[in-house]
């Protein structure tokens, strides 16, 4: 049977079912960086932030198959288990002390849910229930549900129609493509900046709940925004009452190369919702963190509180999470992320610098971008003949990348080796050699 490999595809545009080919590989198994298809091909796998400790790693597996053999389901809505408990301590611990709650979800969609629904129930406590709105930025990927998809602005909403209303999209200082009129990341910021508070100021900054910020966006392509902007962020909307969803489903928990990349940032959000490296793949499972101003709210005199989903918090899953962040803060990848990072970029602007078609090599930590153009002036994307043939002959290098409209996404897991690394810049350089 074909089965379609993607759910959420417009029925326009090069998000066709085809613009996979070559990359829609039916796999069989896996070990640390490596998957294997069904004819027992290997591919090293850098497709999704995922796989933060690679495949199949022991530790993880001993530490779910004993607490499965101990307590295989609670649900934290009606009990807690201490893994929940302990792994709620460990994020904190981990992201910032500025959070004092977690809430579990079941993926990084629900976690961005999650955090739309804390805000919201945090004004209506204080009797501010007008502050319904909420601004993300052009270019951003929050998730499926219909909230987080409502606030995601990557020509996907059509899809469901309109979404919810009062979802407000401001622009984006996108460093490689930076709003027209801006001439440096400065400028980009301040444009952005400025427009922004337009937004506020026309919707009535008490009618808004939150913005909601990728410190990079993950899904539009790695966009890298200078990070003088976040801090400028913080300020603008603290000015108006405005509170900050940190969406870090991809960047955070070591994959740019810290905890919390919005705290390095200096963003402070007042949620930060986390995901894909959290168990690591080894369970579906998200959270929201919440900071002191909403967990006073929620949890104080006259708060209201009602969430959950009954799967959440999933004792396993807590099991997987445990043992994966025992992982990246004991090998300390997050430092290798950064390493591996820099290696990657400077291999390749090494070999592909003066190619016709590589447009910008980007990235943060083991998040990596090469975008491809027609011409490196106008910034004219390549078409979809050309993607189709980089990612087959991409597949025939054993690399299992991420190629959307133009740009490859590579995010290899944290605890790759450097050997692994320069098996991924041979691969691509060779293959784009081949596409000259
Ligand atoms: N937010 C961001 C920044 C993401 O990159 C994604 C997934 N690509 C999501 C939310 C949604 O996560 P999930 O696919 O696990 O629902």
């Amino acid at each position: 049977p074909v089965i379609h490999p993607f759910t959420w595809m417009p029925p326009s545009g090069s998000l066709t079912p085809e613009a996979w080919y070559g990359q829609y590989t039916c796999l069989e198994r896996g070990e640390g960086s490596w998957v294997y298809d069904t004819h027992g091909n290997a591919y090293l796998y850098t497709t999704t932030a995922v796989p933060a400790v690679g495949l199949g790693h022991w530790q993880v597996i001993r530490a779910m198959k004993e607490q499965m053999e101990k307590l295989s389901f609670a649900s934290t809505c009606a009990q807690t288990h201490n893994l929940v408990q302990a792994l709620a301590e460990k994020l904190i611990s981990l992201c910032s002390r500025r959070y004092s709650k977690v809430f579990f979800a079941n993926d990084g969609s629900g976690a961005v849910e999650t955090a739309m629904r804390m805000v919201r129930q945090h004004f209506i406590t204080r009797g501010e229930s007008r502050r319904e709105m909420f601004i993300s930025l052009d270019g951003s990927y929050h998730g499926t549900t219909y909230g987080s998809g409502s606030v995601t602005h990557l020509g996907i909403r059509e899809m469901f129609g309109k979404g919810l209303e009062g979802c407000l999209c401001a622009p984006t200082p996108n460093l490689y493509r930076p709003p027209a009129g801006t001439d440096s990341p400065e400028s980009a910021a301040a444009f952005c900046l400025k427009e922004l508070e337009r937004i506020i100021t026309e919707a009535g900054p008490e009618n808004i709940a939150a913005v909601l910020v990728e410190p990079i966006q993950a899904v539009n392509g790695i966009v890298l925004m200078p990070e003088s902007f976040f801090k400028q962020l913080r300020a603008l909307t603290r000015q108006y009452g405005i509170l900050v969803i940190a969406d870090e489903v991809t960047t955070g928990l070591g994959r740019a190369g810290y905890w919390s990349l919005s705290e390095h940032y200096g963003l402070e959000p007042d949620v930060l919702a986390v995901s894909k490296g959290l168990t690591g793949g080894y369970f579906p499972m998200g959270a929201a963190l919440i900071s002191d101003a909403l967990d006073s709210s929620l949890f104080g005199e006259g708060g209201i509180l009602l969430h959950g989903s009954t799967q959440c918090g999933h004792p396993v899953g807590c099991a997987a999470a445990l043992a994966v962040l025992d992982i990246i803060e004991q090998e300390r990848l997050p430092d290798n992320a950064l390493l591996r990072g820099k290696d990657l970029i400077n291999g390749f602007r090494e070999s592909l610098d003066d190619h016709p078609c590589v447009g910008d090599i980007r990235g943060q930590g083991l998040m990596l971008a090469l975008e491809f153009v027609k011409d490196k002036q106008t910034k004219e994307p390549v078409d979809y003949e050309w993607g189709k043939k980089l990612t087959k002959l991409l597949h025939g290098e054993g690399i299992l990348g991420n190629y959307f409209n133009g740009i490859l996404l590579m995010y290899p897991p944290l605890n790759v080796s450097e050997e692994e690394c320069d098996f991924l810049i041979h691969g691509v350089s060779r293959a784009l050699r081949r596409m000259r």
